[in-house]
This record gives structure tokens, sequence and C-alpha cells, in this order.
């Protein structure tokens, strides 16, 4: 049986990894992206899979965009899924936030989708189409304070799904979005001060943050077959945070 490939950024720690590994589990092939070229090697070199190649590529970036799906088609011949989880968070008030943090937000978190999307799409099409998932945020659901950049950019990747799920489906490419709650990964424990930690966990019916598995769960079955008939939604895998409709803290 032809062995799927996925391209998943952001892929050198935290719910990247976690999506890597999933794809592994299930017999997929991966290439794994990312801008911290150590950190991504050294999971390479721990996951010691021959089905694993390690591509370091800013994706903000259209030319080293480009150069990952060329790889891609190089090394594996196909590309079946593309999951868009580089992310970077910026968690300061309005007045406080930079044109440049701004920017640099949404170049990674929104324009790296677009263009990881518009270099892959064709050559998934060629080979009988695939899926993409945008990993999201609950801050792109709701409002809040500190998240101007952040929550702004996870918004505007929602309505990019359905722009991309809208165009793509011809060709048979579905196109959908994670929009995980908090869950412990270096981001996180970067911007969750302890006050947002204890909110969070009463704003949450679950109690509790998520775990990097758990969004991978949601992430494979979303670029599975089981999944055919999915396309251009958004998927809160959040504890029932947005169903309780708490604030974000
Ligand atoms: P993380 O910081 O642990 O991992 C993000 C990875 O993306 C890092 O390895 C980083 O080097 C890489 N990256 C950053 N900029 C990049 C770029 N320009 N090009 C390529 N790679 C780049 O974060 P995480 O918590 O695992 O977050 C993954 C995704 O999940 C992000 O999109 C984030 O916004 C989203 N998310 C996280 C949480 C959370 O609580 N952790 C909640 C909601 C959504």
């Amino acid at each position: 049986m032809t062995q799927k490939v996925a391209i998943v950024t952001g892929a050198a720690r935290g719910i990247g990894l976690a999506v890597t590994r999933r794809f592994l589990a299930e017999g997929w092939r991966v290439v794994m992206v990312d801008i911290e070229v150590e950190a991504l090697l050294a999971a390479e070199a721990d996951l010691d899979s021959g089905d694993a190649v390690a591509q370091a590529c800013d994706v903000s970036d259209p030319v080293q965009v480009r150069r990952v799906a060329g790889v891609a088609i190089e090394r594996f011949g196909r590309i079946d899924a593309v999951v868009n989880n580089a992310g970077i968070a910026v968690f300061k008030p309005l007045l406080d936030t930079s044109y440049d943090e701004w920017s640099r937000v949404l170049a990674v978190n929104l324009n790296g989708p677009f263009l990881m999307v518009q270099e892959t799409a064709r050559l998934m099409a060629e080979t009988g189409g695939g899926a993409v998932v945008n990993i999201g945020s609950i801050s792109g659901l709701r409002a809040s304070t500190l998240r101007v950049a952040y929550g702004t950019s996870k918004a505007a990747l929602m309505h990019l799904t359905k722009q991309q799920a809208t165009e793509l489906g011809e060709i048979g490419v579905r196109v959908n979005l994670i929009a995980p709650g908090p869950v412990d990964t270096a981001m996180a424990k970067e911007v969750h001060t302890p006050a947002i930690r204890a909110d969070y966990h009463d704003a949450i019916p679950l109690n509790r943050y998520g775990l990097e598995e758990e969004i991978a769960n949601a992430v494979f079955f979303l670029c599975s077959d089981r999944a055919s008939y999915i396309t251009g939604q958004t998927l809160a895998v959040d504890g029932g945070f947005d169903a309780a409709g708490i604030g974000l803290p």
C-alpha cells in the first residue's frame, strides 16, 4: 500500500512534534519543518525513523516554503496532508504592541499557512487530493485583552481556512481548522502567567489544560479518510471552553 506523506510545520517540539509522532505511528511519512534548526535536528534524531525528514524553514518566507514542497516531492514523491502548526504568540496590551511584533505574528501565523497551501495544493491534487489542517486557537474565537496580534491572526486564519476549503474542494483538497484550548507547551509556559493559568482551570468545563496528544488525535482524524466529507470547519479541542462561553483570561 502507498505510504502517505504529511508536511508538519513547527514540528521541533510541542503540538507539532506530537502530531509528527501520531502520523509516524499511523504509518505515514513526515516532512518536519521548523525554524529552530538545532531543536528540529534533535527531534528528528530522537524519533530515529527513516520515515521522518527534517527541513529547516521559516514558514513566512515564500522561497523557503517552496523549497519544502519540493523536498517532500523529491524525497517521498507525494504530499497527502499539510499541518500548518508553526505559530508564535505575543501577549501584550494593544497599546504596548509594536508594529514589528504585530507584523511578525501575522507573518508566521497567517502568511505561513497561506504560503504553504499555495505551494502544496496542486501537488496534493496530482496524487488524488489531500487534507490541510490549520492550527488556530480559542484566542481566535473570542476577543480578549493581551491578544491583539495573536487573536487577530488566529481569527483571520479561521476565515482563510474557509476560503481555502471553498476554492480547493474541486481539486480534492479538504481544509479544516483546529482551535486548541490551552496546552502546556513551551509557548504556554512563556505567555501564561499564574493568573491566566488559574482562570483557565476555572473557565474550562474539564478543568484542565489539554495534552499535546489530544490535539494530535484530532489533527490526524481530520487528515484521514474518516473525515472525507468534512471541509471548511473549525473544531475546538478545548475541554468545553468555547461551549461554556466564558471570556478568555
Ligand atoms: P511551541 O512554541 O512549543 O512550538 C511552536 C513551534 O513552531 C516551535 O518549534 C517553533 O520553533 C516553531 N516556529 C515558530 N516560528 C516559526 C516559523 N516562522 N517557521 C517555522 N517554524 C516556526 O508552541 P505550541 O504550543 O506547540 O503551538 C503550536 C501551535 O498551536 C501554534 O500555532 C499555537 O498558536 C497553537 N496553539 C497553542 C496553544 C497552547 O496553549 N500551547 C493553544 C492554542 C493554540
